[in-house]
């Protein structure tokens, strides 16, 4: 049933909001207050697959692909601008619903402008190549989209994970059906109200909620998507790799992490400690990329774990809106479940410098200590296990070498950094050291212009930058003869 108004309590598809048929709703709760901000539909197979042919039928028929890339490029402009219009009321709903502090829901909602704002200006430089075959002919290569995208994502980074996905599909000139995170789908939902007024034409994006088993399943099993572009954990990517693999689907994977930050004795100390703080506790440590393994050089280990501790203490817990709040609860019961089972088992694995439990202040809300473990041995599991919550694992280690072991000892390679003044052993780290990303001597900066993605296990394919738009794109070769007579 269509209806008219845009609630969350719809999907968006073709172009309209449709009430899901089922009478199952998701609730969806604002983390500091446990309270129900909204209820969701869990999308039915029909329902998901009216999303598919949508978005099938735009790419088609309907002449998306077809659409000057300049006509694309400025619809995501439009999108871009609308966004950081709307960006107080964004990040606002952001920060109620994941629980994240607000100050950093407004970087999250203007990074999200700035991914519409690239690949609007990048849609127009996609081009092919020609190919210098010996012969009397010209070879062409064409780039063309890929089709329909499946585009799943997760909860930390609602609308910057919808940026993510949806801004290279449509430059590329795909079509879209992105399924939000079940806790939180409000701000994607938001989006989608706006997309026709900014010239998104029906089927072009379609935005359908429901559970990973049952909605997400259905897109990535579905043999009418061309892609799945996925954000997630790693359990939840194995899952998908594998049922993609029944329909040949083209798949790029951004999954989990347990990233080492490297301090040599040689760092800016006063630098290296507030890159170790925010490298595991930003976003209440809820970041693939966290640097939740802090490894450090034996000859500092004891002043910075004691420098770390002094410091977190300053970390102030607080509701989620408060412009002074530095940590925010947990952005959901079954995440803050998880994160104080591991609380509990580092007690066991390790020794505790600070927090470890779940601070008595609140008497609502997910909010757990931040929490720093140290004496932590690399092949402790919470050394190894992704915990997605405000835990850092301090590990020392003796020189380079150790500190590269150490470093690579880990079934993941998202990011990583090396903090240190000695160019020559940073840069012998850098290139020694397994994963996608590694900085040096700065920790979680992510610009939209460079690539993102991981080794390992922790995925592959690139989001962002050059190779963010390359993932939506097929490459056709032509071949013409240019023979006029037979030879
Ligand atoms: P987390 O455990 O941190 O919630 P997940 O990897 O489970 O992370 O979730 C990331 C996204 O993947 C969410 O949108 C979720 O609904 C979806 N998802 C979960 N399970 C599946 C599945 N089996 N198939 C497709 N999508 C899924």
């Amino acid at each position: 049933m269509a209806v008219t108004q845009s609630t969350p309590e719809a999907m968006f598809i073709d172009g309209k909001w449709i009430e899901s048929s089922s009478a199952k709703r998701i609730p969806v709760y604002d983390p500091s207050t446990e309270e129900i901000l909204a209820e969701i539909p869990d999308a039915t197979n029909s329902e998901m697959d009216t999303a598919i042919a949508a978005a099938r039928r735009a790419f088609d028929l309907d002449g998306w692909p077809q659409t000057t890339a300049q006509e694309r490029g400025r619809i995501l402009f439009r999108i871009a601008e609308k966004l950081r219009a709307e960006a107080p009321q964004l990040a606002e709903l952001e920060c109620r619903n994941t629980g994240k502090p607000i100050v950093e829901a407004e970087y999250d909602i203007a990074d999200a402008a700035t991914c519409f704002e690239y690949y609007g200006g990048l849609a127009t430089k996609v081009s092919g190549t020609v190919n210098p075959v010996p012969d009397n002919a010209l070879s062409l290569s064409l780039k063309e989209p890929v089709g329909v995208a499946g585009q799943i994502i997760p909860w930390n980074y609602p609308l910057l994970m919808a940026a993510w996905k949806l801004a290279p599909a449509l430059a590329a000139g795909c079509t879209c059906v992105l399924k939000p995170a079940e806790q939180t789908p409000l701000t994607a939902l938001k989006l989608a109200g706006w997309l026709p007024e900014l010239g998104v034409p029906p089927g072009v994006v379609n935005i359908v909620t429901g559970f990973g088993e049952t909605a997400g399943a259905r897109i990535v099993e579905s043999p009418r998507v061309d892609k799945i572009a996925f954000t997630g954990s790693a359990a939840v990517g194995k899952l998908i790799m594998k049922s993609a693999a029944d329909t040949l689907k083209r798949v790029t994977l951004e999954l989990g992490g347990k990233s080492p930050n490297i301090f040599f004795a040689d760092a800016d100390f006063e630098a290296a400690i507030d890159g170790a703080l925010f490298g595991v506790f930003i976003n209440q440590g809820e970041v693939c990329s966290a640097g939740s393994r802090v490894l450090v050089e034996r000859s500092i280990y004891s002043k910075f774990v004691e420098a770390m501790t002094e410091k977190a203490r300053n970390i102030k817990l607080g509701a989620p809106l408060d412009r002074e709040t530095k940590m925010g609860p947990l952005v959901s019961r079954e995440q803050y479940e998880r994160v104080c089972k591991y609380q509990q088992l580092g007690r066991s694995e390790a020794k505790v410098a600070i927090g470890g439990g779940q601070p008595a202040a609140f008497k609502r809300g997910y909010y757990v200590e931040p929490t720093i473990f140290y004496d932590v041995d690399n092949s402790a599991r919470i050394a190894r296990e992704e915990i997605f919550g405000p835990v850092a694992t301090v590990i020392p280690f003796e020189d380079e070498q150790d500190a590269l072991r150490i470093a690579n000892d880990t079934p993941f390679g998202l990011a990583a950094a090396v903090w240190s003044r000695d160019i020559y052993k940073a840069l012998r780290m850098v290139k020694a050291i397994r994963a996608g990303i590694v900085w040096v001597n700065h920790m979680q900066p992510t610009y939209v212009e460079a690539p993102w993605g991981g080794y390992k296990q922790s995925g592959f394919g690139r989001e962002l930058g050059l190779h963010g738009i390359d993932e939506y794109l097929e490459t056709k070769q032509v071949h013409i003869n240019l023979n006029e007579q037979p030879i």
